[in-house]
């Protein structure tokens, strides 16, 4: 009777359906959080998005030297120059980037790909400066050799701030109290203990701030792109980047480049300890952290990682830890909190397993 009303009730009813279904689709846009957070050299990057293996991409050759510089990417036979060219090389330094960060593994530069290159990151690299992985797998590392401090049974490593390097943004009675509850951290899980001391010289971890290039053969790049870098034990320097917006607390520091020290210094901790990087987005041995995010306490991965190492501390509980850990999860959301349970069970059960 009204052959036209219907037509247009169908088409609005198609309309209201793919409306609705949005969300289904798969984001082909960069996140708006990922153009905003960047250095100039990753930001660019951006235009490598679904770059396609076989073609020449132009400029896509300063992809190949960050892949390079983290180890990703080997340096091309008998020269030290990258071509543009999409190759087979790239796309198995991809593949390996994806798998060691715990992406999708498509050898494209998809979009998650991209955005996790493009974020600011530890600058500890796995290349031949010491930090090769010992085995590949989707969870911690250690540095090759396994290296670790030795000082006996109860052992206690002594730390210093620079006289020289610190920063104007913030006090030293607002830096030290972050960096007790960053080392507190690692403390309470492995039989070591860490003791301030004002022998910047003869301290076993010597942390300053530092600019640009600084004399250790891994220059700091400006705001953002790399933020801080540690050694391998039993070395002990563990560098921040000067020119980051450090914050100890972002209901006062409103800057949307403002990066968390707490976060940063526990990551780096761990470097110092023995610690490679974790594959495990929600560890904080996880290379990437994003500006403005908080990201302090130890997991389970974490955990079982810096252990394998030093042993654990006898007052530690994993069955606490792990019901801590949990709780925290399943107050952020049950979804999320069930996957890490999950998590968590699997390495339960990989740690019975490997002590029986
Ligand atoms: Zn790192
Ligand atoms: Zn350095």
């Amino acid at each position: 009777m009204f052959p036209f009303f219907g037509y247009y009730y169908f088409f609005f009813l198609i309309c209201l359906a793919l409306f609705l279904s949005r969300p289904c689709f798969p984001a082909r846009t960069m996140p708006e959080t990922v153009t905003e957070i960047h250095n100039a050299t990753w930001h660019d990057f951006s235009r490598f998005l679904y770059a396609e293996k076989g073609s020449q991409v132009s400029g896509i050759s300063e992809l190949k030297k960050y892949l390079n510089h983290f180890g990703y990417l080997p340096i091309p036979d008998m020269t030290l120059n990258f071509t543009d060219t999409f190759d087979k090389q790239l796309e198995s330094a991809v593949i390996l980037y994806q798998k060691r960060l715990g992406l999708p593994v498509t050898g494209k530069l998809d979009s998650d790909t991209v955005s996790t290159i493009m974020a600011p990151r530890c600058g500890v690299s796995e290349n031949d400066n010491g930090a090769h992985r010992i085995h590949s797998t989707r969870h911690f590392s250690f540095f090759d050799g396994k290296p670790r401090w030795a000082r006996g049974s109860s052992m206690t490593l002594t730390y210093a701030f620079s006289p020289y390097n610190m920063i104007d943004r913030l006090s030293m009675s607002e830096i030290r109290p972050v960096f007790e509850r960053a080392f507190s951290r690692w403390a309470s899980v492995i039989p070591v203990k860490f003791m301030e001391t004002i022998q910047y010289e003869s301290a076993d971890i010597r942390i300053g701030f530092y600019r640009g290039d600084h004399g250790d053969g891994e220059p700091f790049d400006g705001v953002l792109g790399v933020l801080a870098h540690a050694f391998s034990p039993e070395n002990g320097r563990f560098h921040l980047d000067a020119a980051e917006t450090w914050a100890v607390d972002f209901d006062q520091e409103k800057s949307k480049l403002a990066v968390d020290l707490e976060s940063v210094a526990t990551h780096e901790i761990g470097h110092v300890l023995g610690l490679a990087h974790s594959a495990v987005k929600e560890a904080v041995m996880y290379p990437s952290l994003s500006p403005r995010t908080k990201k302090v306490d130890l997991k389970i991965d974490d955990v079982v990682g810096v252990q394998a190492l030093y042993g654990s501390n006898p007052d530690f509980r994993l069955s606490n830890f792990l019901e801590s850990e949990n709780s925290s999860n399943l107050a952020l959301g049950s979804e999320s909190g069930l996957s890490k349970w999950t998590t968590s069970i699997a390495f339960l059960l990989l740690i019975l397993f490997l002590r029986t």
